[in-house]
């Protein structure tokens, strides 16, 4: 089953140089359970696309199925509530609110999707326990590392049983061998959950270890044998 597709995206910025498209006429898929990179030069489009796919922006031309569910079909609310089952976000900074704590922050996502405060609690300490976070659900984000926050960051995308979670730089941010060590916590969490993953990234030994390498360049998505990463 696909999971995640695009069909002809295209996306123009009102305000960009002259009106030319960042990329038109994407085609992409993505299978459950299947984890992809996208890689590409700064500028290149991989936010947009990825902004795109997940519903946070609306393209200019073709169509974004999520869940088999053409988005632009859709109404704002509903949009908003298959987004919010559906997908997970994972960007480079990890956008924890600073007054909560760790499974607060979990929790939000889950209470904004209907799960009653027990349940919601019960699935927020299960996955900060998987990442590795049991001894730091009280604690805010500014008393957690950079590593253990991307990690809170990675349960709050998970906590709604998302079919795909997609990442901007999810490891962006933090030095080499902790950005290894947060991607091998969302593999594992792929092979444990079959969770598809799109992650955004430009460390290309990173990206090897996913099952599809795609790159934009030129406006064009293409995918790049694995000997050639
Ligand atoms: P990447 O993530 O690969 O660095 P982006 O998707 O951020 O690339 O940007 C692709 C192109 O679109 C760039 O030229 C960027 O300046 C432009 N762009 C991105 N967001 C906007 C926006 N909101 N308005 C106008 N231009 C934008
Ligand atoms: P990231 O790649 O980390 O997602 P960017 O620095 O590309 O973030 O963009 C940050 C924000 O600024 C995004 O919301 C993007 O849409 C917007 N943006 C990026 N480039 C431009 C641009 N040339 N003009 C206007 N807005 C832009």
């Amino acid at each position: 089953t696909v999971v995640l597709a695009a069909e002809g995206l295209g996306k123009t910025y009102a305000e960009g140089k002259l009106h030319t498209p960042v990329f038109d006429g994407l085609d992409f898929a993505v299978r459950a359970g299947e984890t992809v990179a996208i890689l590409g030069a700064s500028g290149a489009g991989k936010s947009t696309l990825l902004h795109l796919l997940g519903g946070l922006d609306t393209p200019t031309a073709g169509e974004v199925f999520v869940s088999g569910q053409k988005m632009s079909a859709l109404s704002n609310a509903a949009r908003g509530t298959l987004r919010n089952r559906s997908l997970g976000f994972v960007y480079q900074f990890h956008h924890l609110l600073p007054e909560f704590t760790a499974l607060e922050n979990v929790m939000l996502p889950a209470l904004l999707n209907g799960a009653s405060d027990a349940d919601a609690t019960r699935r927020s300490r299960d996955l900060l326990e998987t990442v590795g976070l049991g001894h730091r659900l009280a604690h805010k984000p500014g008393e957690l590392s950079g590593g253990e926050r991307q990690r809170a960051a990675v349960a709050r995308a998970l906590v709604n049983g998302p079919a795909c979670v997609l990442g901007d730089e999810p490891t962006g941010n933090l030095d080499e061998r902790t950005a290894a060590t947060v991607f091998e916590l969302m593999l594992e969490l792929n092979r444990a959950q079959h969770t598809s993953l799109v992650l955004v990234t430009h460390d290309r030994r990173l990206a090897r270890k996913l099952d599809r390498v795609m790159e934009l360049h030129e406006g064009k998505l293409r995918e790049v044998a694995k000997e050639d990463v």
